[in-house]
């Protein structure tokens, strides 16, 4: 399936389709998806190598995009995992021979690109396209920071169904995957146990349904 010599544009064509706009993420990305599926030796990402590869992104912007696109994993799967570090980096992972290669862009890719698209601006006379030829041409060892690294992944973050599912003692709402906590005797989610979640509840509102029921 990668191999061959266009595949650049047709991933750029993929990313672009499914993030809904180019740009250098667009680039960057796919260029990172490449290199690392180069580095696993995985051909088939969609196909074959599968069941085989999850990817975790360190960003959740537009690279982590052009990333599922490439390899066609998606957080659904539990394949492509989110640990946003605002780090734009992935580690892709083999699980059929636990190898693990994380890319990360380097910090002096961003001075050097600038320089490349600088001079590729006397020919073509645009700036946005100077910036995105720069990133698609710029030397891989410029660009990418490549190694391999070792991933441990527990049971209850692996794709399939569900091993383990239990209900909070406070809120009484269902938690999957081992992610409930223990205090003091009691099975609790996390925001139960820890008073702090992303959301605060508005005082003198119904559950939505009951709402709707009531009206
Ligand atoms: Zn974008
Ligand atoms: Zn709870």
């Amino acid at each position: 399936m990668y191999e061959q010599a266009d595949i650049f544009d047709r991933c750029i064509e993929d990313a672009v389709r499914f993030h809904g706009h180019l740009c250098g993420g667009q680039i960057i990305g796919v260029r990172m998806a490449l290199a690392g599926l180069r580095e696993l030796r995985m051909r088939d990402p969609r196909g074959k190598d599968r069941k085989n590869l999850i990817v975790v992104v360190e960003i959740d912007r537009c690279a982590t995009d052009a990333i599922g696109a490439v390899t066609g994993l998606t957080p659904g799967r539990r394949s492509l995992k989110i640990k946003d570090l605002g780090k734009m980096a992935a580690t892709f992972v083999d699980l059929s021979t636990g190898r693990a290669v994380r890319v990360c862009v380097r910090e002096s890719s961003r001075r050097k690109g600038e320089e490349l698209a600088a001079t590729l601006f006397e020919d073509m006379g645009d700036e946005r396209e100077a910036s995105f030829k720069a990133l698609e041409i710029m030397d891989e060892a410029d660009l990418l920071d490549i190694r391999e690294v070792a991933v441990d992944f527990h049971p209850s973050d692996l794709p399939g169904h569900p091993t383990h599912t239990t209900v909070c003692e406070l809120c009484g709402e269902s938690i999957l995957d081992q992610r409930e906590t223990f205090l003091q005797g009691r099975t609790l989610c996390r925001p139960c146990a820890t008073g702090r979640t992303y959301y605060s509840e508005l005082p003198g509102q119904n559950a939505c349904t009951d709402f709707a029921a009531n009206s």
